[in-house]
């Protein structure tokens, strides 16, 4: 079944970290996880919602409210996507669908999917794996690569910091891989929380049943930090300072050692 329309908070054109060559990002609205470190904080409901805007002028600050999130139809999605067809052909570019979590509007995906198959566009997918298993399978054959987030091994401590049990996300990353999907799996380096020695090794074991396995590595920042102050919703991570390029290496190289292929960044 297709659903025609679904909400949209951003879309990027010549997007560079999102999958290769130059992409189109399309940002999906609601997410049932609910990570401390998420710098979208805006992606989490669903419906759109309002945020604060600060313009400096001089000694003044001018506060004003926008509107995050807009309901946008398959038809208008695709009109944005079309109109960045010439850097896919020229870049091996594509389409990414990310959030939020784009399969809690998994019937608005599917038909975005079909539409790009139909062009002849390659798609990745970005996705925490929190999706029935149903869904997933269902939308896997029209997906070129999936971008796959792993964060924490540990089941209650994936509870604490992302809200929800990883259980399910684990079971559909080993459906993926041994279906034979292509899959690059990102792991937020988030220094204290998911870089433990016992989560990486961990991870390496889980993973270490597949081969050819990618990891892109994402370091934490605080670029999202201020979007909780002007959502109104309480910041968790003041603590917590970004990874240093020496310890990004040092996990980069830890998985290279267990030979899987390892990329810093997105
Ligand atoms: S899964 Fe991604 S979008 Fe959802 S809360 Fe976590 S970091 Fe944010």
């Amino acid at each position: 079944m297709c659903v025609n329309k679904g909400i949209i908070f951003d879309i990027k054109h010549y997007a560079v970290h999102d999958g290769p060559g130059i992409r189109t990002t399309v940002f999906f609205k609601g997410c049932p996880l609910s990570c401390m470190w998420c710098h979208n904080p805006e992606s989490r409901m669903q419906a759109p919602q309002t945020i604060t805007k600060e313009l400096k002028l001089d000694n003044t600050t001018r506060t004003t409210k926008e509107t995050v999130g807009k309901e946008m139809t398959v038809s208008e999605v695709m009109t944005e996507i079309n109109k960045d067809i010439i850097f896919f052909e020229e870049s091996g570019g594509g389409v990414t669908f990310s959030g939020g979590e784009v399969f809690q509007q998994d019937k608005f995906l599917i038909s975005l999917l079909a539409e790009c198959k139909k062009s002849d566009i390659n798609i990745c997918v970005d996705t925490t794996g929190h999706v029935s298993t149903k869904v997933l399978k269902t939308a896997a054959p029209l997906v070129d690569t999936f971008l796959y987030d792993i964060k924490l091994m540990n089941d209650d401590a994936h509870k604490k910091y992302c809200g929800v049990s990883n259980k399910l996300i684990l079971a559909n990353l080993r459906f993926l891989l041994e279906s034979g999907a292509d899959v690059r799996v990102r792991f937020p380096v988030i220094p204290g929380i998911t870089d433990t020695e016992e989560n990486l090794i961990q991870i390496a074991d889980f993973l270490s049943e597949y081969k050819q396995i990618k990891i892109d590595l994402l370091a934490y920042h605080k670029i999202g930090r201020d979007k909780y102050r002007r959502l109104g919703m309480e910041y968790h991570m003041a603590g917590v300072q970004q990874p240093s390029a020496k310890r990004m290496q040092q996990i980069a190289d830890f998985f290279t050692s267990k030979d899987f292929i390892v990329k810093i960044g997105g």
